[in-house]
């Protein structure tokens, strides 16, 4: 059965940003269905999927961006900020450039984002325990620089804290739409404008 009709309560928009090769087309993949795929191929284009799951009894549905590529070439767009409620911004725990550059990505997060879209920060690949190069310290400290909802160390190749990582920002972003005068009908996108209208999806 295709979940993508069931009815739900809140749709929320996360993008997925973060260097090359730091593993989030592989987070998306383990956390849609299930599985790992040791080699992606870099796509260009848009990429997204949807993932229902249910939090505090209420069905949320997440649309997930995926930036398919474009980061190798620093091209990604104002657009895809634009809509976003939450962004997961994501580096390889065993190379620590990807880590500094957490930095350039948060600034683009606060140039293009909406004020209070949410943010997480995950340390990915922490399965390599002997490769790694960035000390949990060091992360949880970046992390609450940059106002994270909450610094997580996943592993996509293990399933570590892949599903617990979109629970997270779920939740915080069904309390805070619940809580404020911004909920809506069911089925309505929040802050999805047309000119962000998904072209094609290639993980789902
Ligand atoms: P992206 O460019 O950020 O989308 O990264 P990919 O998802 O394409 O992954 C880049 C490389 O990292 C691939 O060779 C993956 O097999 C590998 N990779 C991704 N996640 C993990 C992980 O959690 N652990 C390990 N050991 N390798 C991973
Ligand atoms: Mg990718």
């Amino acid at each position: 059965p295709n979940n993508d009709t069931e009815p739900y309560d809140y749709l929320f928009k996360i993008v997925l940003i973060g260097d090359a090769g730091v593993g989030k087309t592989c987070i998306v993949q383990r956390f849609k269905s299930g599985v790992w795929v040791e080699s992606q191929a870099s796509t260009i284009g848009v990429d997204f999927c949807m993932k229902s799951c249910e939090v505090n009894g209420k069905k949320i549905k997440l649309q997930v961006w995926d930036t398919a590529g474009q980061e190798r070439f620093r091209t990604i767009t104002q657009s895809y900020y634009r809509s976003a409620n939450g962004v997961v911004c994501a580096f390889d725990l065993t190379r620590q450039s990807t880590f500094l550059n957490v930095e350039k990505w948060m600034n683009d997060v606060s140039k293009f984002c909406e004020e209070n879209v949410s943010k997480l920060l995950i340390g990915n690949k922490c399965d390599l325990t002997e490769e790694r190069a960035v000390s949990r310290e060091e992360c949880a400290k970046v992390g609450s620089y940059y106002s994270v909802v909450d610094y997580i160390e996943t592993s996509a190749k293990d399933n570590t804290n892949i599903e617990a990582s979109f629970i997270k920002l779920a939740t915080v972003l069904l309390e805070k739409h619940s809580s404020s005068n911004l909920q809506q009908e069911p089925n309505t996108v929040f802050g999805l404008g047309s000119r962000t209208k998904p072209v094609k999806s290639t993980c789902c």
